[in-house]
């Protein structure tokens, strides 16, 4: 069954960067959505998908640097992830305010890609399952969506989950809704193949090696 991929280049990458990436892509054979969320300057069209990595809950008006959805849009951009933990936690997003954002997204055509995720305190303290829980019924709006379970430790460690702890919580969540969930948190062309096996993962989010085209399509290409 075919996977989502996709890569999340947070502040980080150039326009010549993107085009090298694309020509990169253009030469790999796979059934995979392959998503690309560079950030706001360098959305559009490509030769695959392109998401953004955050959007206004506001439709339109007085908001002082923040993007709407419908922008994001007319780009020709697909996707939008919400409620990434960075967001989360530097920009103080609640799950209202991510559920806000998601339903502005599907308001204007997006797929909301829409993270949720357990920082390492709720993990050793075993409240996994429910952080997701309270997150997902919270932050999200009534359908056409993602999600991405991205363990807050995970990002950008080098640490992953157990492939038990990952079905534990794929599992828990597939109880919870028919959306295609996503694991994300320092996935790479070593683990990915196994990540992508495990059940109720319809694919992965990824940081730091979805920048380099050689590492991205080694993850493109594990399946
Ligand atoms: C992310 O920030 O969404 C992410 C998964 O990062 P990394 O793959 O670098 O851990």
């Amino acid at each position: 069954m075919s996977k989502i991929i996709a890569g999340n280049w947070k502040m980080n990458g150039t326009r010549a960067m993107l085009d090298t990436m694309f020509d990169a892509l253009k030469n790999v054979k796979t059934e995979n959505k392959i998503i690309i969320c560079p950030p706001f300057t360098l959305l559009g069209t490509g030769t695959v998908a392109t998401g953004a990595q955050d959007c206004s809950p506001h439709e339109s008006g007085a908001y002082t640097g923040e993007i709407s959805a419908e922008m994001i849009a007319e780009t020709g951009a697909k996707y939008v992830i919400v409620g990434h933990s960075e967001r989360r936690q530097y920009h103080n997003e609640t799950n209202e305010i991510v559920r806000a954002k998601a339903t502005r997204a599907l308001a204007a055509g997006l797929t909301p890609i829409i993270c949720v995720g357990e920082t390492k305190e709720q993990y050793d303290a075993g409240k996994t399952l429910e952080v997701i829980e309270e997150q997902i019924r919270n932050s999200i709006p009534n359908h056409d969506f993602i999600i991405a379970y991205e363990p807050v430790w995970a990002i950008g460690t080098g640490l992953v989950p157990t492939t038990d702890d990952i079905a534990r919580v794929h599992a828990h969540m597939r109880t919870l809704t028919p959306a295609p969930l996503l694991y994300g948190g320092s996935v790479k062309g070593s683990n990915a193949a196994e990540i992508m096996s495990i059940e109720n993962v319809d694919g992965v989010l990824v940081g730091g090696a979805s920048l380099k085209p050689d590492d991205f399509i080694t993850i493109i290409e594990a399946i």
